[in-house]
């Protein structure tokens, strides 16, 4: 059996972009900290905007704090589109160990070659990285496919889907993976909002929309960053992936979830669905035969999603690796 969720011990929920009052964020660190803890979440990785914190006093035995800051003063230029001032590019950094790891201010810069250069710097000197909202950014698909290195991909920010219904583009990542390419997908809050004057959270919050579920032995600053490296998570907005692997005796995938309305599974040139015809979020089984998919493919990846449009993503499986 090939375990497509790698996992390694019990699944923990985290969101790794968040912003607080450090930065343009309306909630305080303790105070997002605090919102997480109580709503399940065990991790949490605060992203101001280009200024990097660390939190060590927030961490509980039961809750871990991740080191990190959101680049977002760097900047894509593409000549076709000289009426445009930029396109912006915003990455998450997040410190590999806080004690070790060299903090260095992003470059304001007008070309992807710099931004990859940034990138590769950074992760030499101890950082994990992904790529940002390129939707919300207004990235064309040709910069997206040009930059190298990340770690990981957002295929889902909650803010941007609700403030401007452009957080949810999968279709960048699978250009992303399509062009060669590679980066786990993850999915995000991105949290900004926070408590009015009466002391309630906003109406409209963005909390609680897109989180990562990732497996380790413990919660641990170690064990987070073994399990993020080696992909054992999978993105998501509601639905659950319990079982996703691959019966080498059958030759065949089999995927286990949370009720849903389709289950798919996509290639470079494939889709394989199944689907309940009824209309109705019942599926939590599937099965697809690997032999004809594996003649023609180099990859495959599962998603999930409810009748409510509810969506999870599992990383990228490939065949010969
Ligand atoms: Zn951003
Ligand atoms: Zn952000």
């Amino acid at each position: 059996m090939i375990d497509l969720l790698k996992k390694n011990g019990p699944f923990f929920k985290a969101n790794l972009h968040t912003h607080t009052t450090v930065s343009d964020g309306r909630m305080t660190p303790e105070q997002r900290r605090d919102w997480y803890r109580d709503h399940g979440y065990s991790i949490l990785a605060i992203t101001d905007h280009s200024k990097y914190r660390q939190y060590p006093e927030l961490s509980t035995d039961d809750f871990l704090m991740i080191a990190a800051f959101e680049a977002t003063k760097m900047i894509c230029a593409d000549p076709k589109f000289p009426k445009l001032k930029y396109h912006l590019c915003h990455m998450n950094f997040w410190a590999k160990d806080p004690a070790t790891s060299v903090f260095e201010p992003e470059p304001e810069v007008y070309d992807i070659g710099t931004i990859n250069q940034y990138v590769a710097r950074m992760k030499k000197n101890g950082w994990l990285c992904s790529l940002n909202h390129p939707g919300w950014s207004f990235m064309t698909n040709e910069e997206v496919n040009q930059i190298r290195g990340v770690d990981a991909f957002e295929v889902y920010n909650h803010i941007s889907e609700y403030l401007d219904n452009n957080g949810s583009d999968p279709s960048y990542y699978s250009q992303y993976l399509k062009s060669g390419n590679f980066a786990y997908a993850i999915a995000v809050d991105d949290a900004h909002t926070g408590y009015n004057a009466e002391g309630k959270l906003d109406a409209y919050s963005d909390m609680g929309g897109g989180w990562i579920m990732i497996s380790m032995p413990r919660l641990g600053y170690p064990e987070f960053v073994e399990a993020f490296e080696n992909g054992r998570f999978y993105a998501t907005t509601g639905p659950e992936i319990k079982e996703c692997y691959i019966d080498e005796e059958r030759d065949t995938l089999i995927v286990e979830c949370s009720p849903v309305f389709v289950i798919s599974l996509k290639g470079v040139h494939t889709v394989r669905a199944a689907r309940k015809v009824g209309g109705s979020d019942e599926l939590t089984h599937a099965e697809f035969p690997l032999a004809e998919i594996r003649e023609k493919e180099p990859y495959i990846r599962l998603e999930l999603m409810t009748m409510a449009g509810k969506k999870a993503y599992g990383q990228p499986y490939y065949f010969d690796k």
